[in-house]
């Protein structure tokens, strides 16, 4: 977008250089680009949003997390310094899908994400300099679109951060690096084949499901694991479940974020691919009545 110029109503309350969400990038993204396009140092435009809506905090910030299912005060501010509808700040979240599904104005993080890992896809910096909102959700460690891995460190060996004070965006906040020239490392096809249907295990239930069907296919499988005798659960240990548990452990929370506890526990039983765009509920749901009657047939 064109710059603000000073007689503009708008230049009091805008920023000089104001940006648009890209298709499917995350809040994350958008307002390191901000930063970018004002010329402003990586931590700007979050820590304008914390200082304006925790004004009264003295030591208040504004965590990964809280950008990646952010309030709705965090979304209307930033839509208006933006100049943009609050519905195309709330696309840069899943704030809208989380709505519909739980049927309540508030999430949080813990029902997409256990913990934040800041990760990025070289090649996404590079071509447009965006993160996306996939990328953050519990279980995701590939760039499908370039099929690399997501990348959480330096080349110099510093865990990458989001935001820094001193730093220019998009760049090694010890040795300045350009995020965008971090080393691709491809993925692992079946890694790739996993994330896939990772994504469109919590797609479909973004769209489609419910807490109440989410609540009943999670009990479904607990009377699987009983009916199988513990065997087949033991055998089905996911990576996701794995970090699941390493993650309880590191940090000694029993919070059991809903919609990652199902995805978790769909990949343990192998039923992933169960749910894709192009089946609907009925579809999906079939299977599960001829299974309860045959669960040894898992
Ligand atoms: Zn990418
Ligand atoms: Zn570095």
């Amino acid at each position: 977008m064109d710059a603000i110029a000073m007689w503009h109503p708008a230049w009091s309350t805008t920023f000089p250089h104001r940006v648009a969400p890209k298709p499917g990038e995350s809040l994350v993204s958008l307002l390191l680009r901000c930063n970018q396009e004002n010329h402003w140092e990586s931590g700007t435009t979050r820590t304008l949003l914390a200082r304006t809506l925790f004004a009264h905090e003295a030591h208040a910030r504004m965590k990964l997390e809280d950008l990646l299912v952010p309030s709705q005060q965090v979304v209307v501010l930033l839509a208006g310094w933006l100049g943009l509808p609050i519905g195309t700040i709330v696309a840069a979240t899943y704030l809208r899908e989380l709505r519909r599904f739980f049927g309540s104005a508030t999430s949080v993080a813990g029902d997409l994400c256990y913990w934040s890992v800041f990760h990025l896809c070289p090649l996404c910096i590079q071509e447009q300099r965006v993160l996306l909102r996939c990328h953050f959700l519990f279980g995701m460690s590939s760039c499908l679109h370039h099929q690399v891995s997501l990348v959480a460190c330096c080349a110099c060996g510093a865990l990458l951060k989001p935001f820094h004070a001193t730093t220019e965006p998009f760049t090694c906040s010890v040795c300045r690096k350009d995020w965008g020239t971090l080393l691709p490392v491809p993925a692992a096809p079946v890694e790739l084949e996993k994330e896939q249907q990772i994504l469109a295990c919590y797609e479909w239930w973004l769209r489609h499901g419910d807490v109440a069907s989410m609540k009943e296919t999670l009990l479904w499988l607990r009377d699987l694991e009983g009916a199988s005798k513990g065997n087949h659960r033991a055998s089905r240990l996911s990576c996701l479940s794995m970090r699941l548990a390493r993650w309880r452990v590191l940090t000694g929370s029993s919070y059991v974020g809903s919609l990652n506890a199902l995805v978790s526990a769909l990949d343990e039983w192998d039923l992933l691919s169960r749910f894709s765009s192009e089946k609907n509920e009925e579809d999906v749901f079939k299977w599960k009545a001829n299974r309860a009657e045959d669960p040894s047939s898992l």
